[in-house]
């Protein structure tokens, strides 16, 4: 009769983590996914066209929800970025970066990882602490951590230049994600003090194709020229695309040709073998 009780007892409990978990709102779920700290990294690497050298990775959060499954970013930030919980999910990827990466980082000094920031966390500076707290005592240098901003981020200018401007004197560099999708333009890349640009994936699919588009990128590039700025093209999926760009004296590159995004430990091997040349 007692494994028949257990056994009960069991399959209630598991029947009543399962209605309320099912009985939440899309926001309640990612409060609790919050709170138990459902996320986790990927690492895309990041390609020096020249040499077809690993320099780095960007760091793509995941969350991994309690059945094992990993929902992709495109279908939380967004919710986050609304509901105030993109500050907690900067911190975690931060942490994760540390921890995923921290041995990797220290043994090769000229690895860097990207970590993608929210609106929030650019205007309101709260990244700032943040990063300054998980490296410390890592060993690992502010210049192997690149920040990325997008232009939503951008909303609030002034709090932005300020946050750009304390990172980059602390010695980490700063890029304009998914730059040409918003609204902005020359008029930001003036104004913020970044070091790099990255060329979205939309731009890029339109290289050599007879989309309004198909120009765009080589616009891009001349203005990150005229600005002194490096450039890292991302969603590179064809030679083609990858020859295009290496003519036109493009520094860096992601992309599916490459690698996709990569668990920690594939990341760190995958580089291990592609920097040896
Ligand atoms: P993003 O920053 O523009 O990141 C690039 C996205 O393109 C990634 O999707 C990556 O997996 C995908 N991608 C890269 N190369 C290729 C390719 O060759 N072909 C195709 N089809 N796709 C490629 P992912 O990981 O789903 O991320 C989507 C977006 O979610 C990111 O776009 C970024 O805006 C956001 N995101 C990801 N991680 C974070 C994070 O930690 N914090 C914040 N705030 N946002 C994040
Ligand atoms: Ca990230
Ligand atoms: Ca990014
Ligand atoms: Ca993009």
């Amino acid at each position: 009769l007692l494994p028949l009780a257990l056994f009960l007892a069991g399959l209630f409990a598991g029947l009543a983590i399962w209605l309320s978990r099912r009985r939440l709102s899309p926001r309640g779920e990612l409060a609790l996914a919050v709170r138990n700290r459902e996320f986790l990294a990927h690492y895309q690497p990041i390609i020096e066209l020249a040499t077809g050298r690993c320099i780095g990775a960007e760091a793509l959060v995941r969350w991994r929800r309690p059945d094992g499954s990993l929902v992709r970013p495109d279908l939380f930030i967004p919710l986050a970025e609304e509901t105030g919980f993109i500050g907690p999910i900067t911190d975690h990827v931060v942490e994760r970066v540390v921890d995923d990466l921290g041995d990797l980082l220290r043994r090769d000094r000229r690895l860097h990882i990207a970590i993608n920031l929210g609106a929030a966390d650019i205007s309101s500076g709260r990244i700032l602490p943040v990063l300054e707290a998980a490296l410390a005592d890592t060993g690992i240098e502010p210049q192997q951590i690149w920040l990325e901003a997008t232009e939503r981020g951008f909303v609030d200018i002034e709090g932005a230049r300020h946050t750009l401007a304390a990172l980059r004197r602390r010695g980490h560099m700063t890029a304009i994600d998914d730059f040409g999708t918003g609204y902005s333009g020359l008029k930001y890349l003036q104004r913020l003090p970044v070091d790099a640009l990255k060329i979205d994936k939309s731009f890029i699919d339109a290289v050599g194709t007879e989309a309004p588009t198909s120009h765009v990128t080589e616009h891009i590039i001349a203005m990150a020229r005229e600005l002194k700025l490096r450039i890292v093209a991302e969603g590179v999926e064809t030679e083609a695309q990858a020859a295009y760009l290496r003519q036109r004296g493009v520094g860096f590159a992601q992309g599916w040709l490459f690698s996709r995004a990569l668990p920690p430990e594939e990341f760190a091997a995958f580089c291990t073998r592609n920097r040896k040349t």
